[in-house]
């Protein structure tokens, strides 16, 4: 669906991909999970666009539920697929740290899983080859994409901030709705690794001032970067004071 000019969405609020969409072609954030390929594909029609116009696909971070369909695009249509060298291992397979132990309700929980299981999920197709993105950095791509890096829930977590969209796509730096306990709103992401660091992080999106934020996880935010940010850290801290 189309969020806002140059600015697409497909998924749902339990696992989102998005779409930016410039006169120089599509560049993608995030490749969810491989059922989500049909999804891409008549998003891409829906656009007048076709796979021939994605330059790149640039990823928040190396989990699988944001590898998808990444290494599919990469190896049948050429992709290059871009993730911070931090997290590059873990996109081709590597370890994860253990996380804690996580907060969650069942139904919530039980819907993320299943939803992910029914778009296969279950199977994640990792990355055999990668393109660094570093602190920074403008990509070459569609919306001169800037990563900024946001480490906590993986070390090699990133924003990608794209002025033409006036978005920032945060990953699982932040979510808007939890997907274990359904609670909705700007709050910190499970399965972070370092939640202290992660939190501390979003002060680095501060600066874009972007209207849009756009988390891995959860309904597209459109109040701003500021109260965005505001609204995870009282929420850090009320779970915190708990
Ligand atoms: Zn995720």
């Amino acid at each position: 669906m189309k969020l806002a000019p140059h600015l697409h969405r497909i998924g749902n609020d339990i696992v989102a991909v998005y779409l930016v969409d410039t006169d120089e072609g599509v560049t993608i954030i995030d490749a969810g999970l491989a059922g989500h390929w049909r999804e891409l594909l008549a998003e891409l029609a829906s656009m007048g666009r076709t796979l021939a116009d994605v330059k790149g696909v640039i990823l928040t971070h190396g989990d699988g539920d944001h590898l998808g369909f990444a290494e599919r695009i990469r190896r049948d249509h050429r992709v290059p697929v871009f993730v911070h060298p931090a997290d590059a291992a873990r996109a081709k397979g590597g370890p994860k740290p253990a996380n804690a132990k996580q907060r969650m309700r069942l139904g919530a929980t039980l819907g993320f899983f299943g939803y992910t299981l029914r778009k296969g999920g279950a199977r994640t197709t990792y990355l055999t080859s990668t393109v660094d993105a570093r602190d920074g950095e403008t990509l070459a791509l569609p919306g001169s994409p800037r990563i900024i890096a946001l480490p906590g829930h993986s070390e090699g977590s990133i924003a990608i901030h794209v002025p033409i969209a006036d978005a920032v796509f945060v990953g699982d730096g932040l979510t808007t709705r939890h997907v274990l306990t359904g609670s909705s709103g700007p709050q910190p992401a499970p399965f972070t690794d370092e939640p202290a660091q992660a939190l501390a992080s979003l002060r680095a999106l501060l600066p874009t001032g972007a209207t849009w934020v756009l988390p891995g996880h959860g309904a597209p935010w459109n109040r701003g970067v500021e109260a965005a940010v505001a609204a995870v850290e009282k929420a850090a801290r009320s779970t915190n004071a708990a």
